[in-house]
C-alpha cells in the first residue's frame, strides 16, 4: 500500500474540461504542502492551528490558480453583448489583461472589450458573468467581505481583520470604496422591492424571501419607531464661511427606524428574556418620507395587509405620530411607559427636589394608576398641583400636564399587560443602539451618501436578504 499523496494524472487532451482546469504542478504543489504540513506535525510547540494555517496558505495558490482558469473559460464563453443592456457590442477588441482580486489572491485573464452604442460606453462582455463592477475589479467574493466587515467596523480595521481571516491584502481605502459601491447597489435594489409592494403584482409575486406564509390564525402587527443622530460633515472646509454668513454649521442629523413583526412571533429566551423570532428592519438617513415609504413596504412584507390589527408603540415624538396616522390610518398608538413614566418622575422631582424618597413615594402610586389603565385620573390628580406651585415650577409642572393630556389616548397599559402586548418600544431602542456601536464611534464623521449606503447594508443583512446582494453567499454545495 502506498503512502504517497493520490493525485490525479495531469491530463492532456484539451478538449477535457476538468483537465484544462488543472492548476500546473499540482503535484509538485501537494507534495510541498505535505512536506510542511509534516514538520508542523513533528514540531511539539506547533498545535492545530500551525496545521490549520499551513493548509489554508499551500490551499490558497492551488486555488488560485483554478479559479484563474475557470474564469477566463468563464469570460471566453460570453457573448459579445453588453453586461448592462444586452445590446450587441461593436469595434470589439479582445486581449485586454486585467488583475482580479480574488479570496485567493490576485488573478490575471483576459477580457474582450467593446463599444455598446446604446450606453455610450465601452464595456467588457464577461463581467456580468464573473460579476465584477463596472468600476473595480473585485471579485465577488471580496466585494462580500468589504461589505460586511466595513458595515460592522471601520474600514482600517476592516483591512486588518480581512489579513488575518482570509489571508488577503487589501487596503483599507479599496474596502471602504467597494462596500460604499455595495451598499449602493443595495439602495437600488431596496427602492426596487420596496416599489414592487404597492403593485398588486408585486404583493403576489411568489418570492420565496419576501412572501409569508398565510397566518393560521389573527394576528396583531406591531410596529415600533425610534431615531438617533449621526454626526456628518457634508461641508467640510466650509465651516468658517458658513458661520462668517451668520449659520452655524450642523453636524448632527437623524437616523429614522422601524421594526415590524407579529405579536405571535415573540417568545421567551431561555434566560426568561423576550424575544422576536422573525421581524423586519427599516433605518435610513434619507428623512421622514423615506422612513414612511420603507416602513409600510416592510410592513406589508411582514403582512400588514392580513393583519386584524396593527398596533404601533414609540416614544412621545409628534413625527412619529403624524407618520403613524397618514400612512397606518386605524392603527392602535401606544407611548412607551418608561417614556411617559420619566414624565411622571420630572414632576415628582418638582414637588420634591430635595427628598428622593419622599420624590418615590409620590410616583409610585401614579405608576401603578397608569399600569391599570386610569391615565385620566392621573391627569386629575396632576391638574390641581400648579396651583399651588409658583413661577418655573409651576411652568415645568404644567408642561408635564400638557403631555400628559397629549398622550392620553396613548396609555392603555392596562390593556397591554392583559394581552401580553409591549408597553414600550424597547426592541427598537435596542436596535438603534447596536446600529450606533458601527455609527457613533469618537472622531468620526460621516457624509450622508456614506452613512446611508452602509446602514442599508447592514438592514439588508439584518432583513435576510444579503444574498439578494451576493447570490453566491446562498449557493448550495452538492457536498
Ligand atoms: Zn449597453
Amino acid at each position: 500500500m502506498t503512502t504517497t499523496l493520490e493525485v490525479p494524472r495531469k491530463p492532456t487532451p484539451a478538449t477535457d474540461t476538468v483537465a484544462t482546469l488543472w492548476p500546473a504542478q499540482t503535484e509538485d504543489l501537494l507534495r510541498a504542502l505535505a512536506g510542511r504540513v509534516r514538520d508542523s506535525v513533528c514540531a511539539a510547540e506547533q498545535n492545530l492551528g500551525h496545521l490549520e494555517e499551513e493548509l489554508r496558505r499551500g490551499g490558497h495558490e492551488l486555488f488560485r490558480q483554478m479559479l484563474e482558469k475557470a474564469a477566463q473559460q468563464k469570460a471566453d464563453a460570453t457573448p459579445p453583448l453588453c453586461p448592462h443592456c444586452q445590446n450587441k457590442l461593436s469595434r470589439l477588441s479582445p486581449g485586454h489583461f486585467t488583475t482580479i482580486q480574488t479570496r485567493f489572491g490576485p488573478i490575471r485573464g483576459q477580457r474582450l472589450r467593446g463599444y455598446c452604442r446604446r450606453c455610450r460606453k465601452w464595456r467588457f462582455a464577461a463581467d456580468a458573468l464573473l460579476g465584477l463592477p463596472e468600476e473595480g475589479t473585485q471579485s465577488p467574493a471580496v466585494q462580500e467581505m468589504a461589505a460586511l466587515t466595513v458595515s460592522k467596523m471601520p474600514a482600517t480595521e476592516a483591512e486588518q481583520v480581512v489579513q488575518r481571516l482570509a489571508g488577503i491584502k487589501i487596503s483599507a481605502a479599496t474596502l471602504g470604496r467597494a462596500a460604499r459601491q455595495q451598499g449602493q447597489r443595495a439602495q437600488t435594489q431596496r427602492a426596487q422591492l420596496d416599489q414592487k409592494m404597492s403593485t398588486p403584482e408585486g404583493r403576489t409575486q411568489p418570492d420565496r424571501d419576501l412572501q409569508l406564509q398565510l397566518p393560521l390564525e389573527p394576528f396583531t402587527l406591531g410596529i415600533e419607531l425610534d431615531a438617533w443622530n449621526i454626526r456628518e460633515r457634508d461641508d467640510w472646509g466650509q465651516s468658517a464661511a458658513r458661520r462668517a454668513q451668520g449659520q452655524e454649521p450642523s453636524r448632527w442629523h437623524w437616523a429614522y427606524g422601524g421594526t415590524s413583526f407579529r405579536l405571535n412571533q415573540r417568545a421567551q429566551s431561555a434566560g426568561g428574556r423576550p424575544t422576536i423570532l422573525s421581524r423586519g428592519y427599516v433605518m435610513t438617513r434619507g428623512g421622514g418620507e423615506a422612513l414612511k415609504e420603507q416602513l409600510w413596504a416592510e410592513a406589508m412584507r411582514r403582512g400588514l395587509g392580513r393583519a386584524h390589527e396593527v398596533l404601533i408603540v414609540a416614544d412621545g415624538a409628534v413625527w412619529i405620530w403624524n407618520l403613524a396616522g397618514d400612512r397606518f390610518p386605524g392603527a392602535r398608538q401606544r407611548v412607551d411607559f418608561y417614556h411617559v413614566s420619566q414624565h411622571l418622575w420630572a414632576v415628582a422631582h418638582t414637588l420634591h427636589p430635595e427628598d428622593p424618597a419622599a420624590a418615590r413615594a409620590w410616583v409610585q402610586p401614579l405608576l401603578a394608576k397608569l399600569k391599570a389603565d386610569e391615565s385620566c385620573a392621573v391627569i386629575t390628580e396632576l391638574e390641581p398641583l400648579q396651583a399651588r406651585l409658583e413661577g418655573a415650577r409651576a411652568q415645568a409642572v404644567q408642561k408635564e400636564v400638557n403631555y400628559l393630556q397629549s398622550q392620553r389616548e396613548r396609555m392603555d397599559y392596562g390593556t397591554a399587560q392583559r394581552k401580553s402586548e409591549p408597553l414600550g418600544s424597547g426592541a427598537m431602542e435596542s436596535t438603534c443602539r447596536q446600529y450606533q456601536c458601527r455609527f457613533k464611534r469618537p472622531g468620526q464623521f460621516w457624509s450622508q451618501t456614506g452613512d446611508e449606503a452602509l446602514i442599508c447594508l447592514e438592514t439588508f443583512r439584518r432583513n435576510g436578504r444579503w444574498h439578494l446582494l451576493f447570490p453566491h453567499s446562498a449557493h448550495p454545495s452538492k457536498n
